[in-house]
């Protein structure tokens, strides 16, 4: 490691960012990385998501979840030695804090429920994570009684979390469990497009919603997608 013309470095892969391998499990420096992932994307989506919403909404939905994202970075950013449990549920309340809408409440009950189902002081395994992103989608449904199909966040987060129990109960590491549950994610918010809301405010709009695709559907794909990035997958 102390060679100084780094040919050492080609026999150490791992220990360089552009090399380095997937992370295995979900923990703290992995949060870190996924949340400040989340802002970048989210920041770069802003103008989409605003478009989406202007469609069926009322065109907040971009900056609702740049400002979430910018509040939840800071809130874990002073947290030294904090389990990913805690951080991940320290971003929920930050959300919740931080994001009016019905996004905000929604958003920051899938975080603090994914953290509370987490392990609370150990590296989560893929079927842990696999098991609290369950328990988050159960806990958002409890909040907004959406279905599969009723044209929200769900749709998107519904197939990722079953994606992901049926990976992660094949014995697929988190990297390989990650991009499948993405894939079901950008899939679900793809297939927003030609149904009818039958939640939330574009629900207002009838058979007039039909034809766009969710805002919140494609913002979830987005925040798992960070996910997936932030783990090298
Ligand atoms: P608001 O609708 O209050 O302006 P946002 O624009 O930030 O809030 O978020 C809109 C998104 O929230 C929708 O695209 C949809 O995915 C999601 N959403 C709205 N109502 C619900 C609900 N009851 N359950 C799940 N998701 C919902
Ligand atoms: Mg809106």
């Amino acid at each position: 490691m102390s060679t100084p013309n780094g040919a050492s470095r080609a026999s150490l892969p791992s220990a360089e960012g552009s090399t380095a391998a997937p992370s295995t499990h979900l923990d703290p420096a992995l949060v870190h990385r996924w949340i400040a992932e989340m802002d970048r994307r989210l920041r770069a989506s802003e103008a989409r998501l605003t478009e989406l919403d202007a469609a069926i909404g009322d065109a907040d939905h971009g900056a609702n979840m740049t400002r979430g994202a910018r509040a939840a970075l800071s809130a874990i950013g002073d947290q030294e030695g904090a389990s990913a449990a805690r951080l991940v549920s320290a971003v929920g309340h930050a959300l919740s804090r931080s994001v009016g809408g019905a996004s905000g409440p929604l958003y920051g009950t899938w975080f603090t429920a994914l953290g509370r189902s987490l392990p609370p002081d150990a590296p989560a395994a893929p079927g842990d994570l696999a098991q609290a992103l369950v328990a988050a989608l159960d806990a958002v449904q409890q909040l907004g009684a959406a279905e599969v199909g009723d044209k929200t966040m769900v749709d998107a987060l519904a197939p990722a979390s079953r994606r992901a129990t049926d990976a992660a109960g094949s014995g697929a590491d988190l990297a390989g469990m990650l991009r499948l549950a993405v894939g079901a994610a950008e899939d679900g918010a793809l297939a927003t497009v030609p149904l009818q809301a039958r939640r939330g405010r574009a629900s207002y709009l009838g058979a007039r919603s039909i034809g766009h695709q969710d805002p919140g559907a494609t913002s979830a794909a987005i925040v798992l997608d960070a996910l997936r990035t932030a783990a090298g997958a």
